[in-house]
């Protein structure tokens, strides 16, 4: 069994970018400029937040916070948002998810330029993904397809099991592994909470990529010998044991399923990393393409 290290795989990929925006400012061009909108306090997304920045300063990226109260209307985020798409200095933005209540997710991020979508989730882009035409790939999938192409895991012919329909990981990873393209070309069967008979579908599959946010949905008794696990799950549980007072768990029993497996990937480490990763991928792609 061997565990996909995320963590090494984006460390590399990081140095490949940073080596490429070296080169950039090296001919005299300007950095790649990425602007991430945090909307609230929630103390999730405030992490994945602050881990972005990180990341961006890192390769050479210049990132930007912009940070709205929770009071902020639609109308008024959505004001933001066109004067982003306007603003020539910034290559791509990411409106970081959830939002509260009162504001609808789809509006907003349906009313980005999908040529600053970096997270993939606008209707074109995501028109252009199902229709295999080039375009940004929301970041989970890219990294989760990046990882498997890294390790040399075939998808081709494969039977693969996506559980979990969202669209920011669960339809856009099945649209991407159905397509004729060398890291696709799967069988791929889509689960979600209405699926019939899940446990018999998973142990008819080749690789399993669970994103539910169920810790331990994913039991042994589920994946075949010789599988390829993915597990997308993050999920907080309180420890008292743990400095912050939480532990992150993915949706998958890994000690019982890991035995079975021929790869599998860690909570944390496997795709967390790798997501991050694939956003700053995508906010170089977006910079050279308006180039
Ligand atoms: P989401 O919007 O929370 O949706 C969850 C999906 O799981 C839904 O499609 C739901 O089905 C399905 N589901 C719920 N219970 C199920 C069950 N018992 N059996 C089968 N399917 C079930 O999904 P998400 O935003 O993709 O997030 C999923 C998890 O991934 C979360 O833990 C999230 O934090 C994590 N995540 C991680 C990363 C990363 O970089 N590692 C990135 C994004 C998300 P219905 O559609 O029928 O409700």
């Amino acid at each position: 069994m061997t565990i996909l290290d995320g963590k090494k795989i984006a460390a590399e990929i990081r140095a490949e970018l940073k080596a490429q925006i070296a080169d950039l400012l090296a001919n005299h061009q300007r950095a790649p400029k990425l602007g991430i909108v945090i909307v609230g306090h929630n103390p999730a997304s405030e992490t994945y937040v602050n881990n972005k920045m990180k990341a961006c300063l890192e390769v050479g990226i210049e990132a930007i916070r912009i940070a709205f109260e929770d009071s902020i209307t639609e109308k008024e985020l959505l004001a933001e948002v066109d004067k982003l798409n306007h603003d020539d200095s910034i290559d791509g933005f990411i409106v970081q998810l959830p939002l509260p209540k009162h504001i609808d997710e789809q509006t907003i991020t349906s009313a980005i330029d999908y040529r600053k979508d970096v997270d993939g989730l606008t209707p074109e882009n995501v028109g252009r993904a199902t229709k295999g035409l080039p375009c940004i790939i929301s970041a989970t999938p890219r990294g989760i397809r990046e990882l498997l192409s890294r390790y040399a895991i075939p998808t081709d012919g494969k039977h693969i099991v996506v559980i979990g329909r969202s669209n920011i990981v669960g339809k856009p990873m099945a649209s991407l592994l159905m397509q004729k393209h060398e890291r696709g070309n799967a069988t791929v069967t889509l689960c979600h909470s209405h699926t019939a008979h899940l446990k018999e579908i998973c142990l008819s599959a080749d690789i399993i990529i669970v994103a539910v946010g169920h810790p331990g949905l994913l039991t042994a008794d589920m994946v075949s010998p010789g599988a390829t696990v993915i597990d997308v799950g993050i999920t907080r549980v309180d420890d008292s044991q743990s400095e912050r007072g939480y532990r992150i768990k993915g949706d998958v029993d890994f000690d019982n399923v890991a035995p079975k497996c021929d790869f599998i990937t860690p909570v944390p480490g496997g795709v967390g990393p790798m997501t991050i990763v694939s956003l700053l991928q995508n906010a170089l792609q977006a910079y050279n393409s308006k180039r």
